[in-house]
């Protein structure tokens, strides 16, 4: 049986993954804050991709945390259940796996995750392409900003089909990055 979510549950996600991130800054020249990130990951699913499903925007809020931070699978079970847990391990990279072959699963996996992960992959990717384009990690090149560009998209491909609100603004993201590149 499903769990049921209320909005104190999506606040009380946004001060747990607050509080986990508290130390962390964005890779941009500005160093925002890193939950920017996730908040801004969840208000796109749910302002372009006019999704209220709560279990998908909670698991925004959470979807860095247990790959950026110490938070724990259980941790996330324990607090949010095991809807949540379950897709932000859809989220989550294996971290004992050289970079290069995390992403190459990344795209090889796109397909197959569940309907909710791919929203929030769309959004997530979305959000990273922007910040590539707009406050890239200072020491990038044009081509290796270029080049995540181009992953990026290889992992979006994976994912159409499920919101084409989400996928149409990602189009136009990475159309506008590739023009400010
Ligand atoms: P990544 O390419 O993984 O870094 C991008 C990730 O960092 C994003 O997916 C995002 O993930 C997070 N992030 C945080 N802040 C920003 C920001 N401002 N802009 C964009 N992304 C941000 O970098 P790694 O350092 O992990 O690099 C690994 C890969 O890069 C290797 O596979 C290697 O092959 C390649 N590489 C290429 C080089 C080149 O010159 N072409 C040079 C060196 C490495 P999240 O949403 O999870 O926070
Ligand atoms: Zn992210």
């Amino acid at each position: 049986m499903q769990a049921e979510y209320f909005t104190r549950d999506l606040l009380r996600a946004a001060r747990f993954a607050a509080e986990k991130h508290r130390d962390q800054r964005r890779k941009g020249i500005e160093a925002s804050p890193y939950i920017n990130h996730p908040i801004e990951v969840a208000e796109l699913i749910s302002r372009v991709g006019e999704v209220d499903d709560l279990p998908t925007l909670i698991a925004a809020i959470l979807h860095d945390t247990v790959e950026d931070t110490e938070t724990t699978f259980e941790d996330i079970e324990n607090a949010f259940g095991a809807d949540v847990c379950s897709l932000v391990a859809e989220m989550t990279d294996d971290k004992s796996l050289p970079k290069a072959e995390r992403k190459r699963l990344q795209v090889e996996h796109s397909s197959q995750v569940s309907h909710r992960a791919k929203l929030i992959k769309i959004a997530d990717k979305t959000c990273n392409v922007k910040d590539v384009a707009n406050s890239p990690p200072p020491d990038w090149s044009v081509k290796r900003r270029t080049e995540y560009l181009d992953w990026a998209s290889r992992v979006v491909d994976g994912c159409r089909g499920v919101n084409e609100k989400l996928e149409r603004h990602f189009d136009e993201t990475l159309a506008r990055a590739r023009e400010v590149l």
